[in-house]
């Protein structure tokens, strides 16, 4: 369960969190799709505190922080409770495939190594790359990456998994093995906020679409509801100029 209420972020002057409010139930999907700026990666960095927010709650899972004041512990606790899968794969460039998982996990999770070999192999195996666990970053291809990515994300079993465009840094020959990948977890009740621009993606995979504009959430609700009902002229501008 996520709850984000009344959330706000700026940068300077620049107001790019204005009042959000979210909340995502256990297992469910929410696609966040609106205009580049209108602070869809602000708001999932603010999720796991990559950037801190100024004003608002926060409830992940067995976490909760108040913006205005919280403790080093609470926002660890916070930190745990999501991972966060990047545009550009953000792999560790020295470490092969199978290390770029376990890492994590005996770093963070105290695990040991053999143990956590077994649980990075297994996750490999459900990304279709338990033969490339010896290759390192730059021998694979981004849709490669972006999979041990995904699978890195997997193995901390997080509460939620936040994903920020996770197919735009991508040939588009690729994009099709990612969202796959993204499609299969989100059969296993993961519950996911995916910031994205493949709105056939968002329509087939997500309970739920938000649709931001300036730090605002425009628009909210099933698929149908916002992509073939909507009657709020941004919404069908937006969708418009993607054609
Ligand atoms: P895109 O679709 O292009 O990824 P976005 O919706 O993810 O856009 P954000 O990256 O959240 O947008 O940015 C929202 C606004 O905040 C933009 O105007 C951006 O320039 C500004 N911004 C983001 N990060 C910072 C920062 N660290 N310092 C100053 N301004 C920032
Ligand atoms: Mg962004």
């Amino acid at each position: 369960m996520i709850s984000v209420k009344n959330l706000h972020k700026r940068f300077g002057n620049l107001v790019v969190l204005d009042g959000i409010n979210i909340e995502v139930k256990q297992g469910e999907v929410v696609a966040i799709i609106g205009p580049s700026g209108s602070g869809k990666s602000t708001l999932l960095r603010c999720l796991n505190l990559l950037e801190t927010p100024d004003q608002g709650e926060i409830e992940i899972g067995s976490a909760r922080i108040n913006a205005e004041k919280f403790s080093g512990k609470e926002a660890h606790l916070l930190r745990q409770q999501t991972a966060m899968v990047f545009q550009n794969y953000n792999l560790f460039k020295n470490k092969t495939a199978l290390q770029n998982i376990t890492e994590s996990l005996v770093i963070a999770k105290k695990m040991k190594k053999e143990a956590a070999s077994q649980i990075a192999l297994d996750l490999l195996k459900q990304v279709g790359l338990v033969d490339k666990k010896d290759n390192y970053p730059v021998t694979l291809s981004g849709g490669q990456q972006q999979r041990v990515g995904i699978a890195r994300a997997l193995a901390v079993d997080p509460h939620a998994i936040l994903f920020d465009e996770p197919t735009s840094a991508l040939d588009p020959e690729l994009v099709a093995e990612v969202l796959q990948v993204i499609r299969y977890i989100a059969k296993k009740n993961t519950t996911m906020i995916i910031v994205t621009h493949e709105m056939a993606f968002a329509k087939e995979v997500a309970d739920k679409i938000i649709f931001m504009a300036d730090g605002h959430i425009v628009e909210q609700g099933t698929p149908a509801q916002i992509f073939e009902q909507s009657v709020n002229p941004r919404t069908k501008q937006f969708l418009q100029q993607l054609g």
